[in-house]
């Protein structure tokens, strides 16, 4: 069964919600993480889908023109990284905009988005509307479960399409006792890789999955940083010393391919 390999493109302070004063002065390191992922993809043959963030893409335009040149397929995670719950709709519209506004130069057109940390959820799908009217073709957001900060219980967990048109392809998980865990990120390291496999192999059998992943899971010294809340602390800064050998296992054991790709074969298929 189809499985697609996501990156949200972003440095390594991105998802530790740090004030925005405080961000400015850190070191950037997101070149580290980004080339180990360039040249593992390309050694696995491998065709991704990156989410940019557009700070990171203002900063570093070179380096999207180098996941251009690999032929990854190039999505919008927004400009600044904020949860989708804390902006108003016209703050969420400025912030695609200007992501997209960015992407252009690199590409004609644009298909798909996914927010950050998840975090569309039952208090704001309207964020589903507004990427409709901007023009977008797919969203890839919702975590059909519970996490600790984002999720919607009883989500559709398949592919399908929206009441208002568009393509949803929702977070892989499973269900280990009465957590849901994540396909990618935090829960991979932290779970045995046999087991991950295991898991995620059951998982394709009933229907195409996605893997998420971030540039800055290849980096493991990068700064510890004091005050971000302990939870978050743990699901950013844990294992990372074992992503790379992890990765490797998980891109010889599957085959991956762009998320629009799977996507529209799965949707002709479905004939809806
Ligand atoms: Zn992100």
């Amino acid at each position: 069964m189809k499985f697609c390999f996501t990156v949200d493109w972003e440095d390594w302070y991105h998802g530790l919600r740090l004030p925005i004063e405080e961000t400015k002065k850190l070191e950037r390191r997101i070149k580290i993480g980004h080339y180990k992922l360039l040249e593992l993809l390309s050694k696995h043959k491998i065709k991704a889908t990156f989410f940019l963030l557009g700070e990171s893409m203002e900063e570093f335009p070179e380096l999207v023109q180098e996941i251009k040149e690999e032929g990854h397929e190039l999505a919008c995670h927004t400009y600044s990284h904020p949860f989708v719950i804390e902006t108003s709709p016209e703050q969420f519209r400025g912030e695609i905009r200007r992501c997209m506004e960015l992407i252009k130069p690199f590409q004609n057109g644009y298909e798909g988005f996914r927010a950050p940390y998840f975090s569309i959820n039952q208090s704001c799908l309207w964020a589903l509307d507004i990427l409709k009217e901007e023009g977008f073709i797919y969203d890839s957001s919702i975590f059909p479960g519970n996490t600790f900060r984002s999720g919607i219980i009883g989500f559709d967990k398949n592919i399908h399409t929206l009441p208002n048109g568009m393509l949803e392809f929702p977070i892989s998980n499973f269900r280990i006792a009465k957590f849901d865990f994540g396909v990618g990120g935090a829960y991979f390291r932290t779970l045995p890789y046999k087991y991950f496999k295991y898991r995620l192999s059951n998982l394709l059998k009933q229907r195409p999955g996605v893997f998420y992943f971030h540039p800055w899971e290849f980096d493991h010294k990068q700064p510890y940083m004091k005050g971000v809340q302990a939870r978050a602390v743990h699901t950013h800064y844990h294992n990372l010393h074992k992503t790379e050998q992890k990765i490797k296992k998980l891109f010889s054991d599957f085959e991956f391919a762009p998320l629009k790709e799977i996507l529209f074969a799965q949707h002709a298929v479905a004939g809806n």
